[in-house]
């Protein structure tokens, strides 16, 4: 691996930090790439809470992330987030924001939340956004109900579906977040095909056609798309990357890091950090895991951390080029009113069928949920069972159980369901 690769991000079996807890199906709105099989169910507590303490009892974990449906359409989610908060976990939430408000998310706050991840994208079917025809047009949504979240103490996020027909418009979506003091992260889940991976399990009744799959023909994107256009457009090289369940080296995640200053009057200048920055990461990440046990995920810099940081990155580069347009960036710190914050772009791609019809995912499933009592990748936990509507689960050996006293990898065999797993219903 040269200095210019991306780090393979060091955690992986026991000792993934995150995991996906969905605690509904139900949604107020509509998503053309939805995966999920949108019932009206919602998940009791009681099994909710089981599922939080089985995931930490299995995953040295650092973060819980909430999901649906629409996390906030659960009556009791804050016993859920003050649960999870309970155990010592950072305490995230999805949702497309739709309905939330701020008294809501003050109560959210109050109860252990950390951060809310908006999805918030131009394939989506919502009353409060109308006529939209492209990213840049869901800016100002974006910016109000962030504002909502910054107002009750919460940290924020932007997530969202990059399809084929606005994958050149994925720089301005990056710009926006650079550009935006409420958002310090964005998450990007590339189109996938998930009528092949509904045929994988022999559901005939695919999901996504429930929500408009139809509109998907085409869409898919690829991590090297983005990869090549971040790259082209905006100089920017990830820092890290996640492989798959079949290839160590593919880029199933890729991972930026980008400093920004923000001034008064709107403005602001970026630093891209690229793999350079690796060691520094490496370094931290090895350190944290000593001193806690476990692999932070998804944390954002305070500003003097940030500055810390520059420093140390220039530092460390051995790159007289990047020691002085680090020093040029901080320079502009003097400038009254500017402001230091670290920016973070993560972009996955969804599940894949190869050619001989395995399912390939990503290596150890960073966004693994509980489902039937084992560890499986949210992505197609509904296609192993779907959720309150009786039909029986898929045998799949896609779980991500057990993971063995040394916190190895389960062994990646023909990920496939077999035929004679399949539930009777299940067609094809
Ligand atoms: S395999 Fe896991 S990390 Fe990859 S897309 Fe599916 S849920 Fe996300």
């Amino acid at each position: 691996m040269s200095a210019a690769d991306p780090m393979p991000m060091p955690y992986g079996g026991r000792d993934v930090p995150h995991v996906v807890i969905e605690v509904n199906q139900k949604c107020n709105i509509s998503c053309a790439a939805c995966y999920k099989d949108k019932s009206s169910y919602t998940k009791p507590l009681a099994q909710v809470l089981e599922e939080i303490d089985q995931a930490a009892r299995e995953r040295n974990l650092s973060m819980v992330s909430l999901a649906g449906g629409e996390p906030s359409l659960h009556p009791q989610l804050e016993q859920i987030i003050a649960h999870a908060a309970g155990k010592g976990l950072t305490v995230q939430m999805l949702s497309n924001g739709y309905s939330l408000t701020e008294e809501q998310l003050r109560r959210y706050e109050a109860a252990g939340l950390h951060k809310v991840y908006l999805h918030i994208d131009a394939h989506q079917r919502r009353p409060d956004a109308r006529g939209v025809t492209s990213e840049r047009d869901l800016d100002p949504l974006r910016e109000e109900i962030a504002a909502r979240v910054r107002r009750a103490g919460l940290h924020c996020a932007l997530s969202l579906t990059l399809y084929r027909d606005r994958l050149e418009e994925v720089t301005d979506v990056v710009s926006f977040v650079m550009g935006s003091p409420a958002y310090d992260r964005l998450l990007v889940t590339c189109c996938t095909d998930f009528q092949a991976i509904a045929r994988a399990f022999g559901r005939t009744a695919a999901v996504p056609e429930q929500s408009g799959h139809g509109e998907l023909d085409g869409q898919s994107v690829t991590n090297a798309q983005v990869e090549a256009l971040l790259r082209d457009r905006l100089g920017m090289v990830p820092f890290g990357a996640i492989g798959s369940s079949k290839d160590e080296n593919a880029r199933r995640w890729i991972l930026y890091m980008s400093f920004v200053i923000h001034f008064p009057d709107g403005s602001w200048r970026p630093l891209h950090v690229g793999p350079r920055i690796r060691r520094l990461v490496e370094a931290a990440y090895a350190a944290a895991h000593r001193r806690t046990g476990r692999y932070p995920f998804g944390n954002v810099m305070s500003s003097g951390r940030a500055a810390a940081t520059c420093l140390l990155y220039a530092a460390t580069s051995g790159s007289p080029r990047i020691m002085a347009e680090t020093a040029a960036f901080l320079a502009r710190l003097a400038r009254k009113g500017a402001v230091l914050r670290q920016k973070c772009f993560v972009f996955q791609q969804g599940p894949s069928v190869t050619a001989d019809g395995d399912i390939e995912w990503c290596k150890d499933c960073p966004d693994a949920t509980v489902r039937d009592g084992r560890l499986v990748p949210v992505c197609m936990a509904d296609f192993m069972t779907p959720l309150g509507t009786g039909v029986e689960p898929a045998a799949s050996p896609l779980s991500l159980q057990p993971l063995g006293d040394a916190g190895v990898a389960p062994a990646r065999g023909r990920a496939r369901p077999r035929a004679e797993q399949l539930p009777a219903h299940a067609g094809a």
